[in-house]
């Protein structure tokens, strides 16, 4: 943090999306919940008080009801989590203890429901029966909906902001970042967050400048405060000195110029100097965003996160609405490859409706695939909705976060199981749709060659690959600084993963965000990588580097890579061979 004028101060954080904006702060805290004040209520106003309290419960409950009423009856376990969720609105422990404590201490109506569910955690977490000590965790998210509601941090929806600002806020999920209406907000900046986090993905989709793992945003900035947010280099500038303001406008134009100058070229195709060609698909997380694709020159869709229609709908969606929305992108695209990819939730991509249970490490939990296989009803529901609408287009299915050759062979049995099933029912359906793992976790690289026997490609998903082999968790700014691409132990995984999938004949596309940044691209080029999906803001800019590169400058850098000891002396190395072509000349534009 550094001042320079009077009221000018300038914080660094971490790029989350390139760009660069000006204009005022809107702080939206969503980590309200958790700062709970303790005032009196006097005597007179107590009734209003326990009324105010009866009228959060109801309004909690109410939600939940519509949630329950929207969920398919064969989702079993989530109905049964929700219903005795619904229970505990009334319990007596809860509920009328929460009541009483407004009553006898003249405390307003969240302390006392705060205090009353510690109070309640303390007496199961005594206790050994594990059913009971789940009882405990219920509780406190039943208390927590119903604080959401007194705190009114529910009535604050992004969606709602109806003037031109920059959010400021601790957190954004990656839901709420898919809600942003890109008329209103002009950027945003959050105190937590990394590099490649699920929410900065998101924003670079949405072409947003933003700037993320800021640590002190919401402490430093107060509402209609002045900001430069500058997502390229991960600087904010809060009230901004007259020359420091010109600057930055003068840099913004030169930004949104070099940004047209490359759509210009976006839909030449990526063909180096020398005649190799390459594939760049995008990445996208709603069908809305096939418009983007198609506007940055892109051959197709190399990655569809499915789960965001799941985080939006915030109920799991039947599969009769799966198979609309696969139909329609499918279709959209027709024929360039559309690639699906099952469900990828937890880990950082939460819903409410999936906190089914509490997770210390949620990245290293029950994730993707792995919640996927507990939850088959769930899975089988995609897939069926995925082979039908593979008649509609060309599209491949894809499995995310495989980390054993036994997972991948249960998916292949349900998989055989659900033709089965479509055949029996008379079912128009795609039965030999091409079939793809992720390669993201350290354990499927080894097995590579394994898993290779099985599949038909191989799609590199290299930010939980980096996240999992560098043991840096993908949304802490306290490590963010180590999550590195072109650390030799990634370098040395992705030519282990490229080297098996060759021996098995098996295709490789890379659809980490690794593949979107240029400085990463002659090594990829040289390691054998043809096929890229990333997001679409990124395209016309990789493609411009490709067009600019002849693949013989490539020669050699992997040996020569491995014999640095760190990554900064990498990435010196190649920026200092590639320094005169674009994009790497106008460096300060990526
Ligand atoms: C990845 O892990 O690199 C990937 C593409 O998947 P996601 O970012 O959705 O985890
Ligand atoms: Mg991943």
């Amino acid at each position: 943090m550094s001042k320079t004028g009077v009221n000018q101060l300038i914080l660094q954080g971490i790029s989350g999306s390139p760009g660069i904006c000006i204009g005022k702060a809107y702080i939206i805290d969503r980590e309200g919940v958790d700062v709970i004040k303790r005032y009196s209520i006097p005597e007179s106003m107590l009734t209003n008080e326990v009324n105010r309290f009866k009228d959060a419960v109801e309004k909690a409950k109410q939600e939940y009801a519509q949630i329950i009423d929207s969920l398919d009856e064969d989702l079993g376990t989530e109905l049964n989590i929700l219903e005795s969720h619904m229970l505990l609105f009334k319990d007596k422990m809860l509920y009328e203890k929460s009541i009483q404590t407004i009553i006898d201490n003249k405390i307003n109506a969240e302390w006392a429901l705060r205090n009353t569910t510690r109070q309640i955690k303390l007496i199961f977490r005594e206790v050994e029966d594990l059913y009971l000590k789940a009882r405990g965790n219920d509780i406190e998210q039943v208390s927590e909906k119903i604080i959401s509601y007194l705190v009114g941090v529910h009535d604050e929806k992004i969606s709602d902001i109806n003037k031109r600002v920059i959010l400021v806020a601790h957190d954004i999920s990656p839901a709420d970042t898919s809600q942003i209406q890109l008329e209103r907000i002009m950027g945003f900046i959050t105190d937590r967050g990394g590099k490649d986090s699920h929410t900065s993905i998101i924003a670079k989709s949405l072409k947003i400048p933003t700037v993320v793992g800021l640590g002190t945003a919401t402490i430093n900035i107060k509402n209609d405060d002045l900001l430069i947010v500058d997502g390229s280099t991960g600087v904010i500038v809060i009230n901004p000195d007259e020359d420091v303001l010109l600057s930055y406008e003068e840099k913004r134009e030169r930004f949104e110029r070099n940004r047209a100058l490359l759509a210009r070229d976006s839909h030449l195709p990526a063909v180096t100097k020398d005649g190799v060609a390459f594939n760049l698909s995008s990445n996208i997380e709603l069908i809305e965003d096939v418009v983007a694709a198609r506007d940055s020159g892109a051959t197709g869709i190399g990655l569809f996160r499915t789960e965001f229609l799941y985080l939006d709908l915030k109920r799991f969606p039947t599969e009769e609405e799966l198979f609309i929305k696969y139909k329609e992108l499918a279709e959209l695209m027709n024929p360039q490859p559309v690639t699906i990819r099952t469900l990828d939730i937890n880990g950082d991509k939460v819903n409410p409706i999936f906190k089914g249970i509490e997770e210390e490490n949620p990245a290293l939990g029950l994730r993707a695939i792995r919640y996927c296989l507990q939850n088959s009803n769930i899975f089988v529901t995609q897939l069926k909705a995925i082979l039908r609408a593979a008649t509609f287009g060309n599209v491949s299915l894809l499995i995310p976060m495989i980390s054993t050759v036994h997972e991948l062979l249960t998916v292949k049995k349900i998989l055989k199981d659900v033709i089965l099933d479509l055949e029996k029912k008379g079912e128009t359906f795609k039965k030999d749709i091409s079939l793809g793992i992720m390669i993201e976790v350290p354990s499927a690289v080894m097995m590579a060659e394994e898993l290779g026997e099985h599949v038909d490609f191989f799609s590199i998903g290299t930010n939980d690959l980096i996240q999992y082999t560098l043991a840096i968790d993908r949304k802490n700014r306290q490590v963010a600084h180590l999550f590195q691409p072109l650390n030799p132990a990634v370098l040395k995984m992705l030519k282990l993963t490229i080297d098996a999938a060759a021996k098995k004949d098996v295709n490789v596309v890379m659809c980490g965000e690794m593949a979107g940044d240029p400085i990463n691209i002659p090594l990829l080029m040289e390691m054998g990588i043809k096929d890229f999906s990333m997001s679409s803001a990124s395209i016309p800019i990789i493609k411009q580097l490709i067009r600019n590169l002849d693949s013989k400058q490539t020669k050699g850098l992997y040996e020569k890579a491995l014999k640095y000891e760190n990554t900064a002396a990498i990435v010196d190395m190649i920026k200092n061979k590639f320094k005169d072509i674009s994009p790497f000349k106008e460096e300060d534009l990526i």
